[in-house]
């Protein structure tokens, strides 16, 4: 049973030194229990958060204890009537290839599904996301300029696409010429500007000629930064994430810009709000999986996956993860099907 301990608390960006790997005994499930395999891993940007101990929406990992994560596992021996051996699962077993559950946060997965994977995507955590966010606090309109940043990863290129079925016209912000040439030629978005060039804010006017009526916040900074003068009055923000400053060690250097944005929210009316999905809205995933399902399967939602093989490979690619390198949703296989 191998499995990826925290080792230590990262100051800046994480490095594999803050991660252990370690072999543990395959755990006995006792009565009531099911005995999980994990075959697929998600990662996630929420999961730098878990390393640090600062506080936060959900307690932190401990050191010394498995990373916290989604995974899609199979049951591999049940003493838990409500599951059988074989059947696939939604857990959160964390970075390890095995776990026990008393089946408490377990969600049965179809058995027949094509892809089980799609579960911690765009049928997922990361689909909920993308669709509560944008229809529930984004209120998107047809005709509507909608703009979102990390475009093309798990929950961005589904944003643009949800938005793109509401009738909006649809800007992506993302890293570098192959993930924007990916938002508007597969994924059907009106443009797409590279946040790593150096006129972004100039871009980003010329692309939304008649301003910005959502702005759907992944990452925060300098992004941030080229939208808010360009918010219409009544513009709604969803604040999603800030990935831009989950690995900084300080607030970043002026001026400040907080007199300008509260000037900005009061004098546009500008409804800004966060949330945290599950919190907010785990209880309304029906209504999404209603919505999602008919798209993904007629098309008209496409989906990129980013497979990483092996759980040596892990840790590299989650570093990864907060530096752009992922292009889809970030997902480890650490075993068979
Ligand atoms: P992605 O698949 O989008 O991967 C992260 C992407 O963020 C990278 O590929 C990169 O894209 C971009 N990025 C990384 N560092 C920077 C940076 N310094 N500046 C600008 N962009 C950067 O991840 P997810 O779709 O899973 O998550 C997107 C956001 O949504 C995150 O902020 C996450 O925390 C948040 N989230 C919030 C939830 C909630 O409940 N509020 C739930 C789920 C996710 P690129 O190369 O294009 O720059």
């Amino acid at each position: 049973n191998r499995r990826i301990t925290l080792a230590s608390r990262p100051h800046g960006a994480p490095t594999q030194e803050n991660f252990n790997y370690e072999e543990a005994q395959i755990p006995t499930p006792k009565e009531g229990e099911v005995l999980l395999r994990t075959v697929f891993l998600s990662l996630d940007p929420y999961m730098r958060g878990r390393m640090s101990d600062a506080k936060s929406y959900a307690e932190p990992v401990a050191i010394g204890e498995a990373m916290v994560g989604g995974t899609v596992s199979r049951v591999e021996a049940s003493n838990n009537p409500k599951f059988a051996k074989g059947d696939w699962v939604l857990a959160m077993s964390g970075w390890q290839d095995y776990s026990v559950s008393d089946g408490t946060g377990l969600l049965k997965l179809d058995n027949n599904l094509p892809n089980p994977s799609y579960s911690l995507g765009v049928l997922g955590m990361p689909g909920l996301t993308a669709y509560m966010g944008l229809m529930d606090i984004g209120q998107p309109k047809a005709g509507e300029t909608v703009v979102v940043a990390a475009a093309t990863g798990a929950v961005g290129s589904l944003v643009g696409q949800i938005a793109k079925l509401q009738g909006c016209r649809v800007i992506g912000i993302a890293g570098g010429a192959e993930k924007c040439s990916y938002a508007t030629e597969t994924l059907g978005f009106d443009a797409c500007l590279d946040h790593r060039k150096d006129d972004l804010a100039e871009q980003l006017a010329q692309a939304c000629p008649s301003g910005i009526d959502v702005y759907f916040e992944n990452v925060g900074g300098k992004v941030f930064d080229a939208v808010m003068p360009l918010l219409n009055s009544s513009a709604r923000v969803p604040l999603c994430g800030l990935i831009s400053q989950y690995n900084a060690t300080e607030l970043p250097s002026g001026p400040d810009r907080m007199s300008m944005l509260m000037a900005t929210l009061l004098i546009k009316r500008v409804k800004m709000q966060g949330f945290i999905v599950f919190d907010d809205y785990g209880h309304r995933y029906n209504e999404f999986s209603e919505a999602m399902l008919p798209w993904l399967t007629a098309g008209k939602i496409k989906y990129k996956e980013h497979l990483v093989e092996g759980m040596d490979n892990a840790v590299e690619a989650f570093i990864g993860l907060l530096e752009g390198k992922n292009f889809g949703k970030l997902v480890v296989r650490l075993g068979p099907d």
